[in-house]
C-alpha cells in the first residue's frame, strides 16, 4: 500500500494534501492512525496532515493544533511514536532504535546495514525523548 491509497481510504482523517514521506515499514502506522482518529469523537475530530520522519521516529502532524480539541490527537501521536521506535522503518518488523555515526534509524537486524557505522553508544537509547 503507497501513501496515495491511504490518502484515497481515509479522507475523513488524512487531510488531502498530507505528505508522509516514510519508508514502506511505516506506511501501517499511518493506516493505524488513520483509522484510530476515525474513532475520535466529533468534538475532537482533527485531520492527519503529515509528519516528520527523522532519527527513528515517526512523528505525526496533526490540524487545529492549538485547539482543546487536540488532546485526543496528541494521545494518538505518543502512542504511534512509541510504536515507531520498535518498528522497522524499511519493513516492518520488529526494530529497535540504532544510532549510526551518520544517522539514527529504527531498524530490524536484516536492515541495520541502512544505517552504516554504528555509533559507541548504540543500544543504550530506546527512546530519545524520554531521558533515563
Ligand atoms: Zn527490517
Amino acid at each position: 500500500m503507497t501513501v496515495n491509497d491511504l490518502d484515497l481510504l481515509h479522507q475523513d482523517t488524512i487531510a488531502h494534501r498530507a505528505v508522509f514521506d516514510v519508508r514502506p515499514g511505516w506506511v501501517p502506522l499511518i493506516r493505524q492512525a488513520a483509522v484510530a482518529a476515525s474513532g475520535f469523537p466529533p468534538a475532537e475530530q482533527v485531520k492527519i496532515t503529515g509528519c516528520v520522519a527523522s532519527g527513528g521516529m515517526l512523528v505525526l502532524k496533526f490540524s487545529d493544533r492549538q485547539s482543546p480539541k487536540f488532546a485526543g490527537a496528541l494521545k494518538l501521536r505518543e502512542a504511534i511514536r512509541k510504536k515507531s521506535l520498535s518498528t522497522c522503518e524499511e519493513c516492518g518488523r520488529p526494530a529497535r532504535l540504532r544510532i549510526g555515526l551518520a544517522r539514527q534509524m529504527t531498524t530490524c537486524e536484516d536492515h541495520v546495514h541502512l544505517v552504516g557505522e554504528l555509533r559507541d553508544d548504540d543500544g543504550r537509547h530506546i527512546d530519545p525523548w524520554e531521558t533515563t
